[in-house]
């Protein structure tokens, strides 16, 4: 095997296992530059002690090449390996029908990887479709898409559609909810994308009255297709409490309008929590399982919520990214036509 194959494996179970994206950019730049070499060109590096000198190559890295060239598995990679991989215990049943996830960041906005890369990714996972939902202007740390950008990247997945077939890209964003329930978007730009993803990124600290307005407008509006993390809480390191809203006036807006709640797979959100899944579940609400991947190994995350989705009881059946890529189109240009 290439060494950069070695190095391209690493970087996505460091991506997994939510390392620090410089530590998972280090593998990846190691693997870019030794990629077109020949073997035997590195084995001489190697052997004169010089794959350090490769721009890009650091000790680990030059480490596991050199391991790769002696023929040994890397320490790196087995220990990686060895971390538990995400199950989805009870779910399996739920994460063997999944077809596809429907909200994926890429380095368009605050991802770290290409379109293609997060649409191969998702395809060797097994899936038949991913959407993109880059994030929207007003997340300028995320580098939001502006329309302008926004309008380049459809012609770019409809270019990336024709190679893939067919596997399909769906275009989409995750708008932010802005703080009057709007989304932020133009809306004939949102008309035009396969599917969106509405979620509250700002001011998540607001009092329970006007966050429940806010998200039962966003809700209300025709283009929004999924709630994106409703609580936003953060369950790792410092951690982020829930934001507070009506879970039956939202959730109730949800079935009303016939939208999906995201069950967020990230190891750092787990949104919804179990109780507020469990009123997801009694309200029939439709849910996604999605994974919020912002590089490629983070695409293996759905387990995680569909483990949940099996403990709250969500039926298969309600699940839409369980269903062909032609039935979730239907449904959400059916809330298109509300307008
Ligand atoms: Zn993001
Ligand atoms: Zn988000």
């Amino acid at each position: 095997m290439h060494p950069a194959e070695v190095l391209d494996q690493i970087a996505t179970l460091l991506e997994r296992s939510l390392a620090p994206a410089y530590k998972v950019q280090a593998f990846r730049r190691a693997a870019d530059t030794i990629r077109d070499r020949p073997v035997e060109q590195l084995e001489q590096l190697a052997k004169a002690g010089r794959l350090l000198s490769l721009s890009g190559v650091g000790t680990s890295t030059s480490r596991v090449i050199a391991e790769v060239l002696e023929g040994k598995t890397p320490k790196y990679l087995t220990n990686l390996e060895a971390e538990a991989a995400p199950d989805a215990g009870a779910g399996g049943e739920i994460r063997t029908a999944l077809r596809g996830d429907l909200h994926s960041h890429s380095d368009w906005s605050d991802g770290g990887a290409t379109i293609q890369q997060m649409a191969t990714a998702a395809r060797d996972l097994g899936h038949d479709y991913l959407a993109l939902t880059d994030h929207s202007p007003s997340l300028k740390i995320a580098r939001g898409l502006t329309a302008e950008r926004l309008r380049k990247q459809l012609d770019v997945v409809a270019g990336l559609n024709q190679e893939l077939a067919p596997f399909r890209i769906l275009t989409g964003a995750e708008v932010d909810i802005l703080e009057d329930g709007s989304l932020d978007q133009e809306d004939d730009l949102l008309a035009e994308l396969d599917l969106v993803v509405a979620s509250v990124h700002s001011k998540l600290r607001m009092p329970e009255q006007p966050m429940t307005d806010r998200m039962v407008a966003a809700m209300a509006n025709p283009h929004a297709d999924v709630l994106g993390h409703c609580t936003g809480r953060m369950v790792r390191g410092r951690g982020r409490p829930e934001s507070t809203f009506d879970p039956d006036l939202v959730f109730g807006a949800c079935a009303h309008f016939d939208k999906a709640v995201e069950i967020n797979c990230r190891p750092e959100r787990l949104d919804p929590p179990m109780r507020l899944l469990e009123q997801v579940v009694s309200w029939k609400c439709k849910v996604s399982i999605d994974s919020d991947a912002h590089a490629m190994g983070q695409l293996e995350w759905q387990p995680y919520g569909c483990a949940r989705a099996a403990e709250a009881g969500v039926p298969v059946e309600r699940i839409v990214n369980t269903w062909k890529a032609d039935d979730l189109l239907d449904w959400t240009a059916a809330h298109g036509k509300a307008a």
